[in-house]
């Protein structure tokens, strides 16, 4: 029986995770804690199917319509603090961190100190750590080991495909043999622009760039989606992970999301991780791992199956650029295009930037200078700088 805790139990992640823990055995998952930003109505609602023992909101001015609405009485907790003090619990196995954003950072940090397991579909907190990481020790090794040591399994669809593929190797204390893997390829939907004429794309609404082809997620990967800063930050991600520098991530158009990403060895050979475009497999690959389990996901059918591929457009998704550029740099630079997206997806959504300008404020903070020492201190005061800037840039 593995204790789980949930933060962000209210998102798009969230609620198929406990979909899934619905569909599994009783035996397999308890789930221990809840945690949500500000929707104490649906937390509640959740809180009252699953029973945890703490039930967490960030918004302390929720506390008592959480309170009216539970049924029971699990320990409340409230406050910026609530997805620490959840994730962090000594009763705790397995985290899922499935909050959106930079505020999944904070929220995992003390998790992972704490020697938790962490099931992460949140790719923000692994930039932010691998970059306080690469500061302290050789930025090169995996952040995904084979022995006890591992303590991070994916959840994004495409870093879940790769741990897929390449786990089932476990010689010394890697999952994998870095030297039989010529790049990672990682496929991306291609969002809802891929077709437009660039002309077209500076009058791009926050309703255009809500409607996602092939996944239905929160409002900041969807609008990351659209921009492609999604696989940009997923490029970030994988390095992290793996422990690949730039020159072996490459990015593929594949608008039916079916192929997850793949492996390229250097014989040649490629493996693909195929399935039907719905999350909670791997979700349920990371909450049963190194397990499989019985199917919840559709079965994918090669009947009238069509798959395609094509190169990315870089001139008109500026994102991936700039990615490579950030990775390349290592440091400062993935925690910079991080927050500045973040700061710049927000302008974006509150009407106060066009489409075509996120990626123009990014790059813009990307050529600013910030402090070149990094510390869990440091990080968050470049993190800060990096918003500022993308809020000041005039065009
Ligand atoms: P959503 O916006 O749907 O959900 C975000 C969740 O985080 C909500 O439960 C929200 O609570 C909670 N939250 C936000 N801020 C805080 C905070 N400060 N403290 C506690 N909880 C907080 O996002 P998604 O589920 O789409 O995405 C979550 C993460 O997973 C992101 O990092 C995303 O990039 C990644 N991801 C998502 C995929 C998807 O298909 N959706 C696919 C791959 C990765 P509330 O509801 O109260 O606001
Ligand atoms: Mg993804």
């Amino acid at each position: 029986m593995k204790n789980i805790a949930v933060l962000g139990s209210t998102g798009s992640i969230g609620r198929q995770t406990l979909d899934v823990i619905r569909q599994s055995d009783e035996e397999q998952f308890s789930v221990f804690a809840l945690c949500a930003d500000s929707n104490a109505e649906l937390l509640a609602e959740q809180a009252n199917e699953f029973k945890p023992s703490v039930v967490s909101i960030a918004h302390a001015n929720k506390y008592q319509e959480l309170k009216d609405r539970l049924n029971y009485s699990p320990d409340i907790v409230v406050g910026n603090n609530a997805a620490n003090l959840c994730g962090g619990h000594e009763k705790v196995d397995l985290v899922v961190n499935a909050v959106s954003g930079v505020a999944g950072f904070k929220a995992v940090s003390l998790a992972l100190y704490k020697g938790k397991i962490i099931a992460s579909a949140n790719k923000e907190s692994i930039i932010y750590l691998h970059s306080l990481r690469n500061a302290l020790e050789s930025g090169t090794s995996p952040m995904i080991t084979a022995n006890d040591s591992l303590r991070i399994i994916p959840i994004d669809s495409e870093q879940s495909a790769i741990f897929q593929l390449i786990e089932g190797d476990p010689e010394n204390n890697s999952i994998f043999d870095r030297s039989s893997i010529e790049n990672i390829i990682l496929t991306a939907s291609g969002g809802p622009f891929y077709n437009t004429p660039i002309e077209d794309m500076k009058h791009i609404t926050v309703n255009d760039a809500l409607k996602h082809p092939t996944w239905s997620m929160g409002k900041k990967i969807t609008i990351d989606s659209a921009t492609l800063f999604n696989k940009g930050l997923e490029i970030l991600e994988a390095a992290a992970l793996f422990g690949l520098g730039a020159d072996k991530i490459e990015v593929v158009i594949h608008p039916q999301s079916v192929v997850h990403s793949m492996v390229r060895f250097v014989d040649g050979n490629v493996k693909a991780l195929l399935s039907v475009p719905d999350m909670r497999g791997a979700i349920q690959y990371a909450l049963t791992y190194p397990k499989r389990r019985k199917r919840i996901i559709d079965r994918l059918d090669f009947s009238n199956l069509n798959l395609s591929f094509l190169a990315p457009d870089y001139k008109k998704f500026p994102a991936l650029c700039l990615a490579y550029e950030a990775l390349r740099e290592g440091r400062v630079l993935p925690v910079v295009y991080t927050a500045a997206n973040e700061k710049a997806v927000e302008m974006f959504v509150n009407g106060q930037t066009g489409f075509l300008d996120i990626a123009k404020r990014v790059e813009y903070a990307m050529g600013k200078s910030y402090c070149n020492k990094i510390s869990p201190d440091a990080i968050i005061e470049i993190d800060k700088l990096a918003r500022a800037y993308a809020a000041e840039w005039k065009g």
